[in-house]
C-alpha cells in the first residue's frame, strides 16, 4: 500500500488524482495540502468530488506529508517549492506535475533530488511522452531544412505562458536542431520574417481546452503536423499515479515520465 500526500488537493488536477487514488487498491491517501487562501481548509478532502476520505485539508505542509511515502503535487510554484523542500528533509519521494516552475522552484527540485527520488513531468499522459519521441525521430528524419513551429491551446484559466509541455517540446526540437544554431520566438507581429534555425511557440487560450500541442515541420512543398489532444485529464492522473508508484523505492535523483514509462 503505498501512502499518497496531495498537494493541490482541491484544484482541477487534484479532484482528478484523488478521484482516482480512491478507487485504487494499492494507493492509500494519507495527507491533502491546499492554499492558506482555500476556504475549504479543515474540511475533508474527498468533500469537493463527494467522496470521504478521512484527511482533512491543511495549509501545513509538514503535517501533510509527515505519514506519506510520496507526495503528489499538482498546485503552484511556491507551493511547490516548500513541498520539495520539506519532503527532502523527510526523505519522501516527489512527484511534480506543476508547471511555470520559479528559479526558486527549480532550485528548490535541484535540491531535492539530491536527496530523494524526484519525478518531474509538465505532461504526464503518454501522448504526450510519445509526440516528444516523435518529434525527436522526424526531426532527424527531416534534417535542418524543415521549419518547427509549436502550438499550444489551454483552458482559460490556465497561469503560465507556453504551456510547460510546449517548453518540453521546444527542449527537444533544440537538441535535435543542434543548440548553437537555435533562437526561439514567442508569437509574431510587425516585421517578423523568420530566421534559419528559429523556433516558433505560440500560445492560445480559452473556453475548457484540457490541452492540445502541435508541432508543425514545415519544409518547401510539403510539412508535417503531428498533434497531441488531451481531452481528460484523467490521463494526467493516471500518469501522475503511475510515477508516483514507480518513484517509491527510487535512489535520490531526478526522473522524467519518459523513464518512469520506460520508453528511454
Ligand atoms: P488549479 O488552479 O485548479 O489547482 C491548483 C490548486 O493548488 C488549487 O486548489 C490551489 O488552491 C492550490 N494551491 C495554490 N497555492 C497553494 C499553496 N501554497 N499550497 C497548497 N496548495 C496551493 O490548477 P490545475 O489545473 O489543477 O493545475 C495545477 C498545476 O498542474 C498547474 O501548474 C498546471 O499547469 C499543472 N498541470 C500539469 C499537468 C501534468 O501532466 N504535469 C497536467 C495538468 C496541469
Amino acid at each position: 500500500m503505498i501512502h499518497v500526500a496531495l498537494a493541490g488537493a482541491s484544484g482541477r488536477m487534484g479532484r482528478q488524482v484523488l478521484e482516482q487514488l480512491l478507487s485504487a487498491t494499492d494507493f492509500r491517501l494519507v495527507g491533502a495540502l491546499e492554499s492558506s487562501r482555500n476556504p475549504e481548509l479543515g474540511t475533508d478532502a474527498g468533500a469537493l468530488i463527494g467522496r470521504p476520505t478521512g484527511v482533512r485539508l491543511t495549509d501545513d505542509v509538514r503535517r501533510a506529508i509527515e505519514k506519506a511515502h510520496v507526495v503528489v503535487d499538482f498546485s503552484s510554484p511556491d507551493a511547490t517549492a516548500s513541498v520539495l523542500r520539506a519532503a527532502a528533509e523527510k526523505g519522501i519521494a516527489c512527484v511534480v506535475g506543476t508547471t511555470g516552475l520559479t528559479d526558486e522552484a527549480k532550485e528548490a527540485l535541484d535540491e531535492a533530488s539530491t536527496k530523494v527520488a524526484v519525478v518531474a513531468a509538465p505532461n504526464m499522459s503518454v501522448g504526450v511522452q510519445t509526440l516528444g519521441e516523435i518529434l525527436r525521430e522526424a526531426m532527424r528524419l527531416l534534417g535542418p531544412d524543415f521549419d518547427v513551429e509549436i502550438l499550444e491551446t489551454h483552458h482559460r484559466a490556465k497561469i503560465d505562458a507556453p504551456s510547460g509541455t510546449a517548453l518540453r517540446l521546444l527542449e527537444i526540437a533544440t537538441q535535435a536542431q543542434g543548440e548553437a544554431s537555435s533562437s526561439v520566438r514567442n508569437g509574431r507581429k510587425g516585421n517578423a520574417r523568420r530566421e534559419r534555425g528559429e523556433i516558433g511557440v505560440h500560445a492560445i487560450r480559452g473556453g475548457d481546452v484540457v490541452g492540445d500541442h502541435t508541432v508543425i515541420l514545415a519544409g518547401d512543398g510539403e510539412r508535417i503536423e503531428i498533434t497531441h489532444r488531451a481531452t481528460s485529464r484523467a490521463v494526467f492522473a493516471s500518469g501522475a499515479l503511475r510515477a508516483a508508484q514507480w518513484a517509491v523505492g527510487q535512489p535520490p535523483g531526478k526522473y522524467t515520465m519518459a523513464q518512469v514509462l520506460g520508453l528511454r
